[in-house]
């Protein structure tokens, strides 16, 4: 919604589908830079803006988007009318800034649906119990269409973006990578976790667990020049012969922490972890070593955001508690990750990971493995490289 001429050209889109008989919900986001826009404002006025108040401001910036979108298809013949959130009403939480969806009334949708009218909604907002206005967190409109979809048991819900699908790796580090046809919620998942950030991930959870049938597609196209974007779909939907690795993500934004000389002992673990988690420090990878002379030593990553912070709470609280013989700290770091279903049924995927990296002289800091990913830590001053290299190496630069 960047511009009239972009908001008359989802009009045209809208009609196209209205026209082949569809019943649709337009849910909608707020003009580009809009929400950057009324956050940087409220900074200004206020460095820390009340949440309630925060909400009722950057919720606007949908409350315009669907009055236009509605008056544009009004405007070519297309019966249709706006909701905000709390007018639909999708019940959220009462957490402003970063609400839940509860509850979605799905009535008034209905009753309009029923008459042929497009229903317009504005994402990203929602309504406490008491009538506050919400939101969900930036990039929440994703949430607001699967969470409507999944409300409505809508067909499938079309997520359009600027970006034309799902990429086997990031094309600004290896501009061979692929558009993916199809990927499935388990992969996006990883994909969207570890970087890919065509839609927030809590989105991509809502589809999974309600069993919602997404596809992402680019908004920028032309009329008649639009492709099938990507569809997110269910392991079990594809009959088709599986790729081994699906794709390649990476996240710059790591942080490593070594907890050395710790007394190998039961609660060890506890003792460090704990406290981090109780400060609402996300910890990803963890890895104990074998203990000698009874010590051991402990390494886990945070966000590169939370190092400094972790670092103060090793030094000054938990070694002292723990009888640490010292800490070592690198937020230098970056994970790299091969995801893919495929590798559920082929084994040698991770030790053509270690090769590929080793062939480029590339150091591995440490492993991490699921059924359906194989992460490592490498120095960031390796991630293109590592990206590049194992794209290759596991052919995904290449057609199906
Ligand atoms: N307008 C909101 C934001 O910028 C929601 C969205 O775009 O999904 O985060
Ligand atoms: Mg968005």
């Amino acid at each position: 919604m960047g511009s009239p001429e972009r908001i008359r050209n989802v009009a045209r889109r809208v009609a196209r589908w209205k026209a082949q008989g569809h019943q649709l919900v337009v849910v909608v986001s707020a003009m580009s830079g809009e929400t950057n826009r009324l956050i940087a404002l409220a900074r200004d006025v206020s460095p820390q803006p009340d949440g309630r108040e925060l909400d009722v401001m950057i919720s606007t910036g949908e409350q315009v988007t669907i009055a236009l979108l509605a008056m544009a298809l009004k405007d070519i013949g297309v019966e249709a009318r706006s909701y905000t959130g709390g007018q639909v009403k999708v019940l959220t939480d009462a957490t402003y800034t970063k609400a839940r969806i509860l509850h979605i009334d799905e009535s008034n949708m209905r009753r309009d649906l029923d008459k042929g009218t497009v229903v317009i909604v504005a994402g990203f907002q929602g309504v406490d119990e008491d009538g506050n206005i919400t939101t969900l967190g930036r990039g929440g409109s994703d949430t607001s269409g699967v969470a409507l979809a999944a409300a409505l048991k809508a067909e499938e819900c079309q997520i359009y973006t600027d970006v034309d699908g799902v990429y086997t790796t990031d094309p600004r580090i290896v501009p061979e990578a692929r558009k993916l046809e199809r990927v499935t919620f388990e992969e996006m998942l990883e994909l969207a976790s570890l970087g890919s950030k065509v839609l927030q991930i809590r989105s991509v959870e809502f589809a999974g667990k309600y069993k919602v049938k997404l596809r992402v597609l680019s908004s920028l196209e032309e009329e008649g020049k639009e492709t099938s974007g990507t569809l997110i779909t269910f392991e079990e939907d594809k009959n088709m012969e599986q790729p081994i690795i699906s794709g390649i993500a990476f996240n710059r934004d790591e942080a490593k922490l070594t907890v050395l000389g710790v007394p190998d002992r039961p609660g060890i673990a506890y003792q460090i972890l704990g406290p981090i988690a109780e400060n609402n420090i996300d910890v990803d990878m963890i890895i104990q070593n074998v203990g000698h002379d009874g010590t051991t030593d402990f390494s886990f990553t945070v966000n590169r955001g939370d190092y400094a912070r972790t670092r103060t709470m090793l030094e000054e609280q938990i070694c002292p508690a723990v009888g640490a013989r010292a800490i070592n700290g690198d937020n230098k770091i970056c994970k790299v990750s091969a995801v893919g279903v495929g590798m559920r049924s082929h084994p040698g995927v991770a030790s053509k990971m270690f090769r590929t990296l080793a062939e480029e002289g590339i150091n591995i800091q440490m492993i991490s493995t699921s059924e359906i990913k194989i992460s490592v830590v490498v120095d960031e001053k390796y991630l293109e490289l590592a990206v590049r290299v194992l794209h290759r190496a596991f052919g995904l630069d290449q057609a199906p």
